[in-house]
């Protein structure tokens, strides 16, 4: 099979990051570089999802592994695991290291998975800002991936199941595998039900996770996690916040200590972010405040500023992501001689500034919910899904299917024009389409 059949095979099987941002993985993979990196460094607390993936498909792990090494023609391979998952680590090595693949163990800090944080740990390499990996001769995808890779290449087998962790305040946490399109509702009844009156669930992660009281909502290609809390957990409390309260808030109590900044990720690593600078615009008095500092613009949301670092207890995380939407409105940017004065090498201190995993739990008030989500094999006959059409970066997917019409799962429910950036979908279970609507196309 030649690169583009192989690649063509990729897009079919609706293959797309399983990690956060969805980016079309047949995309990514057609190109030449010089490292290919696997992300199993799950840094969100809570979550065993990556975990569960390496230690329940090593084999084809490894083969997606081999697959992309031939596509993109990569001299290394090196798989990124945290210090807490050093068993599988070693289990992985034997695996590994007789096909050429390194291992890298990361420590268990914050945000130990964030692809920039990567790059750097294992090449060196600052990736220039709001650039891809690729710039610096690298390919980096998660775990969960690199296993749909392996499935769609050697088996023709679209991406319909997807791996979670379902904790919190459940009766019996655990990480398993779920259709595409499974309601947050039914995972929680997966692991026992709610054991708070009020559920609320944090998708994706406590750090980087998006607040998400309608249970209805479906499990997407990119959500790892179902994370459980009560209505008036801090968290719940601290996202649930409105622009106009956060941004009165900050406008209020910022005193400048420039702790956000201090502390972030991006701005430790070179990067001309720095939220305090960003804060200062609120500052301004009068309508309509135009946050669209220029100091916002690389920040990568991870929360580290709003959650961990100030003293205040502020959000300079969302006043961030409001002014990076004033920049994109107003088609505002850095120019060239301006990042090449403000980029700059590594601080000197950034590894003393990782933010260690207990600091998070201790911070975020959620050590109670520290109970190991093992993997479990469900044994459940899932009869229904949503499948959204547009959980991945580019085109949505248009609708292949009509009301009424019988579905077995594997089938394409809806695709992307070939000279489109997206991927099709697929039908995860077996059924009839009951529905289309923006939640996506519901299968009963
Ligand atoms: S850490 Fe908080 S108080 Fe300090 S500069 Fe940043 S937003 Fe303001
Ligand atoms: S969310 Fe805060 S800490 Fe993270 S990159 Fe943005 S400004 Fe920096």
């Amino acid at each position: 099979m030649n690169k583009q059949e192989t690649l063509q095979k990729i897009r079919t099987a609706g293959v797309i990051g399983a990690g956060g941002a969805g980016f079309p993985t047949y995309k990514k993979l057609d190109a030449n570089v010089e490292h290919i990196i696997a992300n199993g460094a799950e840094c969100e607390p809570l979550l065993y999802k990556d975990r569960s993936v390496m230690l329940q498909e090593p084999q084809a792990l490894i083969r997606g592994l081999e697959i992309m090494r031939e596509l993109t023609s990569a001299k290394k391979v090196t798989i990124a695991v945290k210090k807490k998952n050093a068993d599988v680590a070693e289990m992985l090595r034997s695996l590994a290291e007789p096909k050429g693949m390194a291992l890298f163990i990361y420590d268990d800090v914050y945000p130990a998975g964030d692809e920039y944080v990567l790059v750097y740990e294992i090449t060196g390499r600052q990736i220039p800002p709001g650039g891809i990996p690729l710039q610096v001769g690298c390919v980096v995808d998660n775990v969960e991936t690199i296993v749909n890779i392996a499935k769609a290449a050697d088996e023709n087998r679209p991406v319909v199941d997807k791996y979670v962790t379902i904790t919190g305040e459940v009766k019996n946490p655990l990480t398993t595998v779920v259709p595409v399109g499974t309601s947050l509702a039914d995972c929680i009844t997966l692991a026992g039900g709610a054991t708070t009156a009020h559920p609320v669930v944090l998708t994706g992660g406590v750090m980087m996770g998006g607040l998400e009281r309608d249970l209805t909502v479906p499990v997407s290609k990119t959500n790892g996690g179902v994370i459980v809390l009560p209505e008036d957990h801090f968290l719940v409390k601290h996202k649930s916040k409105s622009k106009e309260t956060y941004t009165r808030i900050g406008h209020g109590q910022c005193d400048q200590c420039s702790m956000c900044t201090e502390m972030c990720p991006r701005y430790l690593l070179g990067y001309p972010i720095e939220p305090h600078k960003v804060m200062r615009t609120l500052l301004m008095t009068g309508e309509a405040k135009d946050r669209g500092s220029l100091w916002a613009q690389y920040c990568c949301e991870c929360n580290v500023c709003t959650l961990i670092a100030c003293p205040e207890g502020l959000d300079p995380k969302s006043i961030c992501v409001d002014a990076k939407q004033t920049l994109r409105e107003n088609n505002l940017s850095r120019t060239a001689a301006e990042l090449e004065m403000l980029f700059r090498p590594v601080h000197p201190v950034r590894k003393g500034r990782e933010v260690p995993i207990p600091k998070v739990y201790q911070r975020l008030d959620i050590k109670k919910y520290d109970r190991h989500a093992k993997f479990l094999k469900t044994e459940s006959n899932f009869k229904k899904a949503v499948i959204p059409m547009n959980s991945h970066v580019g085109a949505p997917a248009s609708p292949q299917v009509s009301t009424g019409q019988k579905v077995k799962k594997g089938d394409l429910l809806a695709n992307v024009a070939e000279a489109d950036l997206g991927c099709p979908v697929h039908a995860s279970v077996d059924g009839a389409v009951q529905l289309i609507d923006a939640k996506g196309i519901h299968i009963v």
